[in-house]
């Protein structure tokens, strides 16, 4: 997939509206459209890179970086009691939008279930 068609390409672009959380030079956060949980939250490299076999070590460590620190912000924010952080990598593995991203999903005591398999698909 080029930059072009790409849906979180056009959110970095301001092409495609967000609820943008985080932003640098590198990296962003925005809300999920289809949250899991209040506060679900993505964390993606700017540039555009499918997979995390695509990705820059250095850039995957400043996504990561990013996303640890939203961690907390997130936990925070919304009070919860856990996180579910995961990356769906690959479409075999669930990636429905070929561009890096990790989830972070707010848990909270006696919620139930397990959102790691539906962000898999
Ligand atoms: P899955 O859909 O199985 O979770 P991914 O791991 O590729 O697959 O996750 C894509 C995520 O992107 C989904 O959680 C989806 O709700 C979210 N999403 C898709 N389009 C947008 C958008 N325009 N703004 C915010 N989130 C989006």
């Amino acid at each position: 997939m080029s930059r072009d068609d790409c849906i979180f390409c056009q959110i970095v672009d301001g092409d495609i509206p967000s609820r943008k959380v985080f932003e640098d030079d590198i990296a962003m956060a925005f809300l999920d459209a289809n949250p899991l949980a209040p506060g679900h939250t993505l964390v993606i490299p700017k540039a555009h890179h499918e997979t995390l076999e695509d990705t820059p070590e250095d850039v995957a460590a400043h996504v990561f970086g990013a996303l640890h620190r939203l961690n907390t912000a997130v936990e925070h924010a919304v009070d919860a009691d856990g996180t579910n952080v995961a990356f769906n990598n690959g479409e075999a593995a669930g990636q429905e939008v070929p561009h890096l991203h990790g989830h972070i999903i707010p848990r909270f005591d006696g919620d139930g279930g397990n959102p790691i398999h539906a962000v898999a698909g």
